[in-house]
């Protein structure tokens, strides 16, 4: 069975769409409001969650309701929060989201709030539950992202490493300021979006070839394999000092195009094809294999609106596969 640990951040989001979003100072009337459970880290655990994978989440929440009713999410899930803290003197993490129905572009406010008591501290003894279970039961992928506190997932991942984990790293958001190299140093595998990816690197990436610059000059930082995700253009896979690389970079790379689909808000397709890779990694999938999987998840999540809502399941991503053939 593919066992997955994720840690990383859990919001509640207050999602209002509205006509067109408001200048400052503007009241825009709008019709439609949603809470939806969110957060990358409970996303991801979410999305690798349906792709078959056992789930454990490394998390802060408050004693609160919004609290409650992430755990009630994740529970409904079937992800497992004994390692969510609840902490009585933080209150739970929120997003703000205006949704302009005109052209579908947002405006998010993140008050991470509990998120960011998420630090070494706090994960090391989530850690040490995990450590201290017999051998067979730890998982074999660990997937974080830069939602939470930096030192906390720095610590994440040496821990993780420290138990032989693959660790995977969703390098999102860029944390501003002097990057800790260890983010790129413990991370097998990293994960990043075209705009992060131009944030790392300087390169713009804006398509596939100057993905492939970024891919490089990444790599050069410590990870073994680095994938970018390209929006609706797809994604690019690259590894370091494998059997198949180009003797004159030492690196291998495949571009994969997206899968074809009608979107209608791509919030979270980020957050599923990180859950599906890692959830497919963990199933000892070979990487090609992982890729589609990802794609699909990806692609299949911008066809549907929200975001722990609209990520799919096993069957809705096997069955894309069936239809469209790679
Ligand atoms: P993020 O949410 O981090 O910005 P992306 O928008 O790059 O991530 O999406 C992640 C992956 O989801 C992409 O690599 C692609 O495979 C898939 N995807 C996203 N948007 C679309 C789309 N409009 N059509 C098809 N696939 C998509």
């Amino acid at each position: 069975m593919a066992h997955v640990l994720v840690q990383g951040s859990l919001n509640v989001d207050y999602v209002a769409q509205i006509p067109h979003l408001p200048i400052p100072g503007e009241t825009v009337l709008g019709e439609a409001f949603h809470i939806f459970a969110g957060g990358k880290g409970l996303n991801q655990a979410i999305a690798a969650r349906r792709l078959g994978a056992d789930v454990r989440l490394i998390g802060c929440i408050g004693q609160d309701q919004l609290g409650d009713l992430l755990n009630a999410a994740l529970l409904a899930n079937g992800v497992e929060t004994a390692l969510v803290a609840r902490q009585a003197q933080f209150e739970t993490g929120v997003c703000c989201v205006l949704v302009g129905i005109a052209d579908g572009q947002n405006m998010i406010g993140s008050i991470r709030q509990a998120n960011m008591a998420l630090d070494a501290v706090m994960v090391d003894a989530a850690f040490d539950k995990v450590a201290a279970e017999s051998a067979e039961a730890h998982p074999t992928v660990f997937l974080a992202q830069c939602e939470t506190e930096v030192g906390g997932v720095v610590r994440g991942l040496l821990r993780a490493r420290d138990l032989r984990m693959t660790t995977i790293l969703n390098l999102a958001p860029v944390p501003q300021g002097a990057l800790d190299d260890h983010l790129f140093q413990l991370s097998d595998i990293l994960i990043v979006n075209e705009i992060e990816a131009g944030l790392l690197t300087g390169v713009t990436v804006d398509g596939f070839a100057p993905a492939a610059i970024a891919a490089q000059a990444l790599l050069k930082r410590g990870p073994r394999q680095v994938a970018i995700t390209l929006g609706a253009l797809g994604a690019t896979h690259s590894a370091r000092d494998d059997s198949t690389a180009d003797p004159a970079t030492g690196i291998t790379h495949r571009e994969w195009p997206a899968y074809a689909v009608r979107a209608v808000d791509a919030t979270a397709a980020g957050d599923a094809f990180c859950g599906a890779f890692a959830s497919k990694v963990a199933e000892g999938l070979a990487i090609d294999e992982a890729m589609v999987f990802a794609l699909a998840a990806g692609a299949l999540t911008a066809t549907r609106p929200g975001a722990a809502p609209s990520l799919p399941t096993s069957l809705e991503v096997e069955a894309m596969l069936k239809d469209q053939p790679r």
